[in-house]
């Protein structure tokens, strides 16, 4: 495995790996401290593609002013240590200036899809995930990259940006993996206190919840969002930021729902921890897609 830091050289290695050995290559795009939900993506690489590259880098385009980019948790060398252990090849850890280098003026945009949800309480936060992963598939130019289900809306606005602006890349999107209490693995968190990380189980118990009464036959996304704020705000550590019951593909708010797939999105302080979960519900994918645990 080699871990490389410029830019130019990522490219070089990527181009040859094409053109001379005919191979194809994976990306997973992370920002480290890694854990399963994220190795989740490096295996499924490694089972399709028969180069994998990582990228690791905490992108400061994509946090607010207020947000957590200095505090962020990193761990290059323990990153590299599990990287190793599943067969990575390349690790791609740039420095900010490597990836924004003087005078960075361009920024890509997903309308629409970017105004919404996570949009609206990070302003800007796509516009920085966009562009980032923009210079990421620009650079590595694979054949596939991987994303986790657990950022929804993320997922959707990459696709949407592979599509519009024509990239020669397959965006493969795995389901979210949870802890055994159900709550989605993330690295933010390691910042929950003992007690906080016993509260935040009461996110997916909401959106389990609201799974279990539209199984039961609710249809009203007023009554399943009432059911979800209710369960959050049972827990006296959780603030719920928003809860958002949504077409799977448009993200467009639904009010009275029938048999088409729906999405249920939240976002949800635990203590100063702002954590996001979803659930899919009637999607016709895999079952484990809601609750699979390490
Ligand atoms: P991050 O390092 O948080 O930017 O995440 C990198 C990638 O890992 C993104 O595509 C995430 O959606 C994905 N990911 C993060 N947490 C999980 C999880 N619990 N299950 C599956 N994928 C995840």
């Amino acid at each position: 495995m080699e871990i490389i830091n410029r830019r130019q050289r990522m490219s070089s290695v990527a181009r040859k790996i094409r053109r001379e050995q005919d191979k194809s290559i994976g990306l997973v795009p992370t920002m480290g401290a890694l854990h399963e939900g994220h190795l989740s993506l490096v295996k499924e690489a490694r089972q399709m593609c028969d180069i994998v590259v990582v990228s690791v880098f905490v992108n400061p385009a994509q946090f607010g002013p207020k947000e957590d980019f200095s505090q962020y948790p990193r761990d290059l060398t323990k990153d590299t240590a599990l990287l190793t252990d599943y067969n990575v090849d390349y690790i791609f850890a740039p420095s900010t200036e490597e990836m924004y280098p003087k005078g960075f003026s361009t920024y890509v945009n997903v309308e629409g899809l970017s105004d919404q949800l996570e949009g609206t309480s990070r302003p800007g936060h796509f516009k920085g995930v966009a562009t980032v992963v923009t210079v990421l598939l620009n650079t590595v130019r694979p054949d596939f990259a991987f994303f986790g289900q657990k950022d929804a809306q993320q997922a959707l606005i990459i696709k949407r940006l592979v599509r519009d602006l024509a990239f020669d890349t397959e965006i493969v999107v795995l389901p979210t993996v949870r802890e055994e209490s159900g709550l989605a693995l993330s690295s933010r968190n390691a910042y929950l206190s003992n007690e906080e990380h016993e509260a935040a189980k009461v996110i997916p118990l909401s959106l389990v919840k609201a799974k279990e009464a539209y199984k039961a036959g609710e249809r009203s996304a007023g009554k399943l969002a009432d059911l979800v704020r209710k369960t959050v705000e049972s827990e006296p550590r959780a603030r719920l930021d928003y809860v958002n019951i949504s077409n799977t593909e448009s993200l467009e708010q639904l009010d009275k729902l029938d048999d088409q797939p729906v999405l249920i999105t939240i976002a949800a302080f635990i203590g100063k921890t702002r954590l996001i979960d979803n659930i899919l519900m009637n999607s016709g994918v895999k079952k484990k897609d809601s609750l699979v645990k390490v």
